[in-house]
């Protein structure tokens, strides 16, 4: 099933995506967010939507490249998947803490870029403690963003549609909840995906995560007989108008 078909009951054009308010996509570290759901971003842009990254760390505790080399690597990594990008400054990398002025401070992004729908990483534990914070401080900013007397917050109060987590390994992934699995086969996704992970370069000169992402959507795709395919772990149930919005489901094997 499309992403797009399961949020839009009736379908929009091209001209009107790009008009819409950006897909907001918060990511711990420089890398997360290609490796984690990159095809889906690339294939959410071809079709006209805005995606905009928020990396809360330049990665300066990793064991390889510099944050400025990691910044930059960030940019190149958001301009090729078709996303504009902004870093903010919370903990730093490797210490942040949940806080609720770090939830204040997602908050008010997402009162000015109002987004629809809203990427964090997954709530899986027994991974990087910045990946599972960041995305309990998403999921409470989400909440906070909508509520009118929060004298701490100023903006216009905003509610998203829908918030997903995606999983930035497959150890990440949520067992608990049934995917939605994004199809990311079409030659030209796949290939923008691919090139935002090879931008991180001191990164996957190190260890062969390309390899380990490629394999893990080629898995997931074989398991929904399509070639590639990536998932999204709603926070939420998922409301449709009719059945027919359901495209098909994975029950090949
Ligand atoms: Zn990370």
């Amino acid at each position: 099933m499309s992403l797009t078909d399961l949020m839009k009951p009736t379908q929009k054009s091209e001209t009107q995506l790009s008009d819409s308010a950006p897909m907001v996509v918060f990511g711990a570290h420089p890398d997360d967010i290609e490796f984690g759901c990159g095809g889906i971003i690339a294939n959410e842009t071809r079709t006209g939507r805005k995606a905009h990254f928020v990396i809360c760390s330049r990665g300066e505790a990793g064991s390889y490249g510099t944050p400025t080399q990691r910044t930059a690597e960030a940019k190149r990594a958001a301009a090729i998947l078709g996303a504009t990008v902004e870093f903010l400054k919370l903990d730093g990398d490797a210490q942040l803490e949940i806080r609720s002025a770090h939830a204040l401070k997602l908050a008010a992004i997402l009162r000015r870029l109002k987004p629809q729908i809203v990427l964090a990483p997954s709530l899986v534990e027994n991974q990087h403690p910045d990946h599972w914070r960041l995305g309990k401080l998403v999921r409470d900013a989400t909440r906070l963003a909508r509520y009118g007397g929060l004298k701490a917050l100023r903006g216009l109060r905003h509610a998203i549609d829908q918030l997903f987590y995606y999983a930035v390994t497959p150890e990440a992934e949520p067992r608990e909840i049934n995917p939605v699995l994004v199809d990311i086969s079409a030659p030209e996704i796949l290939k923008s995906w691919t090139a935002a992970m090879e931008a991180h370069t001191s990164q996957v000169t190190a260890r062969n995560y390309i390899e380990l992402q490629l394999t893990r959507s080629r898995l997931l795709g074989a398991r929904a007989g399509i070639g590639h395919a990536l998932p999204l772990f709603p926070n939420d149930p998922l409301v449709v108008n009719s059945l027919e919005q359901i495209g098909r489901s994975a029950r090949r094997f």
